[in-house]
């Protein structure tokens, strides 16, 4: 995990001053980092008989759309507002200026499949905790957790989804 973890960039101040933002693009662009990220993760998740794994945009569909590739299992799209067609849940959440909301299509999850969400980062712990209340509360589903390439400790996202198990591949101390 070392390898990995080196292969990730700090950008101070961005998007807005204050932001340590963990760009994650010198890993995509190695193919064994890319590779050796995803067998991790496939490793991780070989056993809980995922049937579908529920990406969180956009970066979670970089790595949910080839992590479902490797397990063999479905993926279904976790989407900002206004991008998804038909019919759709939403769920709100708060930011720390005001609000946003994630959406899911109607059809997207069969009665007690077993979903899996995963975003490249877990900071707050926000944004999975509005895509979990959006998955749970309108399917009739088994969660399995959620994952992360990259887990920004400091931030407690953990404290927020104590009802989730969750896991992390690199974490920030
Ligand atoms: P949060 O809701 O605070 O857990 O934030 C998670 C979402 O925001 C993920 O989709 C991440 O891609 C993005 N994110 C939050 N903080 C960072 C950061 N420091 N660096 C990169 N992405 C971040």
């Amino acid at each position: 995990m070392n390898s990995l973890k080196q292969a990730l960039r700090t950008i101070p101040d961005f998007p807005k001053p204050g932001i340590q933002f963990q760009d994650i693009a010198p890993l995509l662009q190695d193919p064994i980092h890319f590779s050796n990220t995803i067998q991790a993760l496939k490793n991780h998740h070989r056993n809980d008989s995922i049937d579908l794994i529920a990406g969180i945009e956009s970066r979670g569909f970089i790595f949910g759309s080839a992590l479902a590739y490797a397990l063999g299992c479905g993926t279904v799209l976790v989407r900002k507002p206004g991008k998804l067609p038909g019919p759709i849940h939403q769920q709100s959440y708060d930011l720390e200026y005001g609000t946003d909301a994630l959406e899911i299509q109607t059809d997207a999850i069969q009665p007690h499949q077993r979903v899996l969400l995963i975003d490249d980062v877990l900071a707050t712990g926000g944004t999975v905790s509005a895509a979990h209340q959006l998955i749970q509360s309108h399917f009739d589903v088994q969660m399995v957790g959620a994952t992360f390439l990259l887990e920004i400790s400091p931030l407690n996202g953990r404290k927020r989804l104590t009802d989730l198990p969750l896991h992390s591949l690199i974490q920030i101390p």
